[in-house]
């Protein structure tokens, strides 16, 4: 008998941790399930996803460049995704592809990890994608100041119709002291470099939500160069939103101590 199939689609994907985590929660829970990395042309997101589930799949994570593809391709989806209009992942339910964001649940969770959130704390977001639509809900809820910096404007505006309380600042411009920076951008997965006044990391707690097993990311390495206060990486983050995903795919929930333990052995 086959076993049930779910892969995270991206461009690129190869840097992915996504397999070994649900790897690890399907082992965990005694699930059979297979999960691959399933690369796309960057233009050729609406065959690939209608193939891999023509084929008999399951569900997907859906990472940089696709959330917004993603939103724009399911056929219904939950209110964090609605609200963000991008969907990080999708699952099959009765014949109907339904999208979700679990993204703004993970980054929450791992800052309440961190114990870096605060009611009023002043919370900077560089960049305007995907992700960054799916954290800015969540992160407002929890009553922080948010403000979002992007290279393109045009895209602060879109953000600015969705959330009229977000504070947004052209990226070239932003200045001034913050409580936590998040790099919400793919410019390190992509190797470009991002130019930003690096005095804001000054002394705040710098979250990046590109990861890596030794934590050390292009944007940790230079947050601490411009003496942070605190930094991170995203691998906590990952690993939260996963097990949101596990538990709309299979109706499973992980507690806080296994997740714990999953986050720990993939830092080895
Ligand atoms: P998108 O492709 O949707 O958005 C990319 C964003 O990065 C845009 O705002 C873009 O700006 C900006 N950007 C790209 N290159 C540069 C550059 N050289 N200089 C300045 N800005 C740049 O990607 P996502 O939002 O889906 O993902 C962003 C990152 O977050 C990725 O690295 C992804 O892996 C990571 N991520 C991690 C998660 C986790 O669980 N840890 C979850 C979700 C995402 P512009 O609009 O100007 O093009």
């Amino acid at each position: 008998m086959s076993v049930d199939r779910y892969a995270v689609i991206g461009n690129p994907v190869a840097h992915s941790l996504s397999p070994r985590i649900h790897a690890m929660f399907a082992e965990i829970t005694g699930q059979e399930l297979e999960y691959f990395r399933l690369h796309s042309p960057t233009d050729g997101f609406d065959r690939s996803v209608t193939e891999f589930f023509d084929d008999g799949g399951q569900g997907l994570s859906v990472t940089a460049p696709f959330k917004s593809d993603a939103f724009r391709w399911v056929d219904q989806t939950d209110p964090l995704a609605q609200e963000s209009a991008a969907v990080n992942t999708i699952a099959r339910r009765n014949g109907r592809m339904v999208g979700y964001n679990t993204d703004g649940l993970g980054l929450v969770q791992d800052l309440r990890r961190l114990g870096w959130l605060a009611k009023e704390v002043k919370i900077l977001i560089l960049g305007a994608g995907g992700a960054s639509g799916g954290i800015l809900g969540p992160l407002m809820r929890e009553e922080c100041r948010v403000t979002v910096a992007n290279r393109t404007e045009s895209k602060l505006s879109n953000l600015k119709e969705r959330f009229p309380n977000l504070s947004t600042v052209p990226l070239k411009q932003v200045e001034g002291q913050w409580d936590i920076v998040i790099n919400a951008t793919s410019a390190f997965l992509r190797k470009q470099s991002l130019n930003v006044n690096s005095s804001i990391m000054f002394n705040a707690r710098c979250y990046d939500l590109g990861y890596q097993p030794d934590g050390l990311t292009s944007f940790v390495v230079e947050s601490r160069r411009w003496s942070a206060r605190e930094v991170s990486d995203g691998l906590g983050m990952l690993v939260f939103q996963a097990a949101e995903a596990f538990k709309f795919w299979r109706n499973v929930e992980l507690d806080a101590e296994v997740l714990s333990k999953v986050l720990s052995s993939m830092r080895s």
